[in-house]
């Protein structure tokens, strides 16, 4: 695998993700804009698409306890429980920790 270039949909700057990045990157990851910092939810891998996330709705990413699966969640449940789409269960994520995990790329 090669290293991809990604063109960001806010500011039209391209850039790179490198291919040990590329091997780890499922649908619905976000990466961050080197050029403004905008959020940009990987669509599609092949080819790699990906999307603008609404700014100043930064996400967080947890892991369900139960079933492992990871999803997203948004700033503004912050402190609440949350319900995991894969196994339904309920819980309520460790937010400090949750924000330190932002550094996706
Ligand atoms: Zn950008
Ligand atoms: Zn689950």
């Amino acid at each position: 695998m090669e290293d991809l270039e990604i063109v960001c949909p806010a500011c039209g700057e391209a850039s790179l993700v490198a291919a040990e990045d590329l091997e780890t990157l499922e649908v619905g990851d976000v990466l961050e804009c080197e050029a403004c910092g905008a959020y940009l939810e990987v669509v599609s891998l092949d080819p790699l698409e990906v999307e603008a996330v609404e700014e100043g709705l930064e996400g967080f990413f947890v892991d369900c306890p139960r079933c492992g699966h990871t999803f997203e969640v948004s700033e503004e449940e912050e402190g609440e429980a949350v319900q995991c789409p894969e196994c339904g269960f309920n819980f309520v994520p460790d937010w400090s920790e949750v924000e330190e995990e932002d550094e996706e790329w």
